[in-house]
């Protein structure tokens, strides 16, 4: 499909610190009406508030309720005192807050995680309506825009996936014709199922979102904006001498979400990788200082490109004698996890156990563990079920890995006075795993960073 415009259109998306105030507000806004491409911008919650919220529907006591809302009304208050015009949007956000209020002493009742999802788009909610209203007063010709009306999800709550074939055609339909007039202003992050209720796509998730409108709108690149100036070779809070990559392929990329690099929510290069559209990651706060360019053919691929780190790893090891000769004990162990809709990250295996390592973190809203007594239960009629937690995951992420003899001497040599819980090398050419106990995570990456970037 081809958009109207003769440029192709932009989305833009900016995260929780590129809307964090007033002033953070309006350099976003610079941005988005520095380039006449961008006609779709989604937002996520200003920063901090996503996470109050959860608190929140946690069901806290009143004090610790009082507390959190003050916060948040604090937060949109101080944007609402900049703008010229604040009386409508006073009463909209005072509304809102006044649901926030109201579900979170639902909360206190019971909680759900449907009821988390519908208390935590309000962050979403909130921000886009400020960033609306701080653009109408800047007299551009803007729209808002409920995403909710378009991005369709399954309803599970809390890490809810996306009917592509749905939001393609509401997009279509809803969305698009509203494009050539207006710049919309929409929420990252959130969705409605079948029945209306809301969803959340899992901590991180306004990327994801961005990435998918842009693919529905057949855009011609997605902006991401946050509070770096691109990818770095590794996390530059971990390890601030990271160098930064300009241009990266969208394989690498995407190994670099999967295995955790905070910079892009894991999903989304899926719909820029399927159609094959250029991602761009820069910093709201320093626009002119570049980013990097995630497309199809990004250079000549280096043998180590980054490291990325996963905290909140449970290692599983299931022993049983019966493994020995036997057949389609693997294929148990799986149907097991799947009908408790868990991946199953890495995997190694002896002749009489398995470990395997899942995904604990940033997975759902809530982070709750994925590791439930009935998972357990049923585990143990097949074996003697073992968990360690607070693991950490620390990937090499790189080109044709499998193949080179520097693995040996810059990976393996600089990992001597560490502790290695389980190596996943050989199955993959772009990546090598290493589980580490959570407390040495930050100096494997520190030492593996100067062998490897240094
Ligand atoms: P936003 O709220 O804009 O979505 P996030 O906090 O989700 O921002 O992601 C940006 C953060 O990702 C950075 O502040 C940085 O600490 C972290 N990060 C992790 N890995 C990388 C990496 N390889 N390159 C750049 N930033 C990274
Ligand atoms: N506000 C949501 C979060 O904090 C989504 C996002 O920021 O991408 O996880
Ligand atoms: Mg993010």
């Amino acid at each position: 499909m081809s958009n109207n415009s003769s440029i192709p259109l932009r989305v833009a998306k900016f995260g929780g610190t590129s809307v964090a105030d007033f002033d953070a507000m309006n350099r976003s806004a610079d941005i988005v009406l520095a380039s006449p491409a961008v006609r779709v911008v989604v937002l996520s919650a200003s920063a901090g508030v996503t996470n109050m919220l959860i608190t929140l529907s946690e069901g806290n006591a009143a004090e610790q309720r009082t507390h959190y809302l003050y916060e948040i009304r604090r937060i949109q208050y101080s944007i609402i005192d900049r703008l010229s015009e604040k009386t409508l949007i006073r009463t909209e956000i005072d509304q809102m807050i006044d649901s926030i209020a109201m579900l979170s002493e639902e909360a206190g009742l019971a909680t759900s995680l449907a009821l988390t999802d519908e208390l935590v788009s309000y962050g979403e909610l909130m921000s886009t309506r400020l960033f609306f209203a701080l653009l109408q007063q800047r007299h551009v010709a803007v729209a808002w825009f409920d995403v909710r009306q378009v991005m369709r999800t399954n309803a599970q709550f809390g890490r809810a996936e996306p009917d592509n074939h749905i939001l393609k055609v509401k997009t279509r339909r809803l969305l698009l014709p509203r494009l050539a007039s207006e710049l919309v202003i929409t929420q990252g992050f959130i969705g409605s199922e079948r029945r209306g209720r809301t969803t959340t796509l899992g901590r991180g998730g306004s990327d994801y979102t961005a990435a998918l409108l842009g693919e529905a709108l057949n855009a011609g690149r997605i902006d991401i904006w946050t509070d770096v100036p691109g990818i770095y070779t590794t996390d530059p809070r971990v390890v601030p001498q990271a160098k930064r990559i300009t241009e990266i392929s969208f394989e690498e990329a995407a190994e670099m979400a999967t295995f955790g690099a905070k910079i892009l929510h894991p999903a989304t290069l899926l719909p820029a990788v399927r159609s094959e559209i250029p991602v761009f990651v820069g910093s709201s706060k320093e626009p002119s200082a570049g980013g990097t360019l995630v497309y199809h053919d990004a250079g000549h691929p280096p043998i180590f490109r980054a490291l990325a780190l996963r905290r909140r790893q449970t290692l599983l090891t299931l022993h049983s004698l019966n493994m020995i000769y036997a057949r389609g004990f693997l294929a148990e162990v799986f149907n097991i996890m799947a009908r408790h809709a868990i991946s199953v990250d890495l995997i190694s295996t002896s002749e009489v156990s398995i470990a395997l390592t899942i995904d604990t973190t940033g997975s759902t809203t809530t982070g709750a563990s994925l590791i439930t007594h009935t998972l357990l239960a049923e585990l143990t009629t097949l074996c003697r079920v073992e968990v360690e937690e607070g693991l950490a995951l620390v990937a090499v992420i790189g080109n044709q890995l499998s193949q080179g003899g520097r693995v040996g001497k810059e990976v393996f040599s600089v990992l001597e006075p560490f502790n290695i819980r389980l190596i996943c090398y050989g199955a993959s050419s772009h990546n090598l795993c290493l589980l580490v106990p959570g407390s040495d995570a930050e100096k494997v990456v520190r030492a593996l960073h100067s062998s490897l970037f240094g």
